[in-house]
């Protein structure tokens, strides 16, 4: 069934030559990042790419999406970033083998332990320590009590992690928190504590600084070929998303008639437009009304009146566009491009915002 024909294609082949080349840069092993439904590129599929091509590990935010994950057959160990009730440790004995949750806090920890008792030792466990993002991560003054917790209920600490605040500017709070992440580091391993794994950079880093590789690096949105920096471009990296729709129907509009909800545009002179099937329930932004453009036959082809829930109006005075015609909301077509950048800074946002708003209700065609 083609439906309303606007679909997302995610082309696998630029998706590993994008981890391929973010491996050939840091020469080390990568945890690809397939949070959010992959920022929007679809979990699952990717996660049997990233399964085939031999990665040891990827990561997520949340215990949900790595337990879909598993559950689709995908057997990795996977580093769960975020929070998660303790009291969900008695169900997951199962998959202990390959969850890799994240000590989040000291009373995390504490609970898991009260819940599972000695088959604490089933898990293998990862601690963030925050070196100056404040957000998830244990701070330094905590890390005494809770290595000592580490000790006496002989619990596995398989990895050591940080996460950089500022990677994609280049600038020198990155160097500070790599001293930091090394300093707490030591710290941990003098305590007596072993840790195989230890691991800090996200795709800025690992491409602006990939002297701080360590053993992995867990990049999200370069693998999907998108930049990690507004000022520092890496022409290595190919888009892997495309979003594309077609033209549903076109109409003559005269002098004084307007266009959507509100009435916010109004015609001047004589035109065509085109109705396509795409709107904000889709993830489209509703900031991009009268402002965003999309590509029909080659042309830009800007958004008139308000982006709706299912649908935008764009103009097609100046072209040929006739119904079924090829509409690119993010992509290549003839000699011109949208990207997923471009809309970020039309919207106002962030590239990851783009893609990783993509609804599930449109449609992933894997090319
Ligand atoms: N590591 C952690 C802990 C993250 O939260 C994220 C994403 O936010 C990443 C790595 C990947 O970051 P990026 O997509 O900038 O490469």
């Amino acid at each position: 069934m083609k439906g309303r024909e606007t679909v997302a294609y995610i082309n696998i082949d630029k998706y590993l030559e994008n981890l391929n080349y973010i491996q050939n840069q840091t020469k080390t092993s990568i945890i690809p990042v397939l949070k959010a439904n992959a920022y929007g590129h679809g979990m699952l599929p990717l996660a049997r790419q990233v399964f085939n091509e031999g990665c040891s590990m990827l990561a997520v935010a949340y215990l949900e999406e790595a337990l879909e994950i598993l559950k689709e057959g995908v057997h990795l160990p996977i580093l769960i970033f975020n929070y998660f009730s303790p009291d969900d440790f008695e169900e997951l004995l199962e998959f202990s083998h390959f969850l890799r949750p994240t000590i989040t806090a000291y009373t995390f920890l504490e609970k898991v332990c009260d819940i599972l008792g000695k088959d604490v030792d089933k898990f293998k466990f990862h601690i963030n320590v925050d070196t100056g993002i404040n957000r998830i991560g244990i701070k330094e003054e905590k890390l005494p009590q809770l290595i000592k917790l580490i000790k006496d209920k002989n619990i596995r600490i398989e990895g050591v992690y940080s996460h950089f605040a500022n990677a994609d500017e280049k600038d020198d709070f990155t160097r500070v928190q790599f001293e930091k992440y090394k300093s707490l580091l030591d710290y941990i391993i003098s305590s007596g504590i072993d840790v195989e794994k230890k691991h800090i950079s996200n795709s800025a880093a690992a491409l602006f600084f990939p002297e701080y590789s360590l053993d992995y690096v867990r990049p999200g949105i370069a693998t999907y070929g998108l930049q990690p920096s507004t000022t520092h471009k890496v022409d290595q990296l190919k888009p892997v998303l495309e979003l594309k729709s077609i033209v549903a129907s076109i109409h003559s509009l005269l002098p004084s008639d307007t266009i959507g909800y509100g009435r916010t545009y109004e015609v001047q002179k004589k035109m065509k437009t085109a109705i396509v099937p795409i709107g904000y329930a889709d993830g489209y932004f509703r900031t991009l009304s009268n402002k965003g453009e999309v590509l029909i036959n080659g042309k830009r082809c800007k958004i008139l009146g308000r982006v709706s829930m299912d649908q935008i109006v764009v103009d097609v005075t100046d072209t040929n566009a006739s119904i079924g015609d090829e509409v690119v909301i993010i992509g290549k077509q003839k000699y011109d491009e949208i990207s997923a950048e471009e809309v970020a800074e039309n919207a106002s946002t962030i590239s990851y915002e783009v893609t990783s708003r993509i609804a599930q209700r449109v449609r992933r065609i894997y090319i």
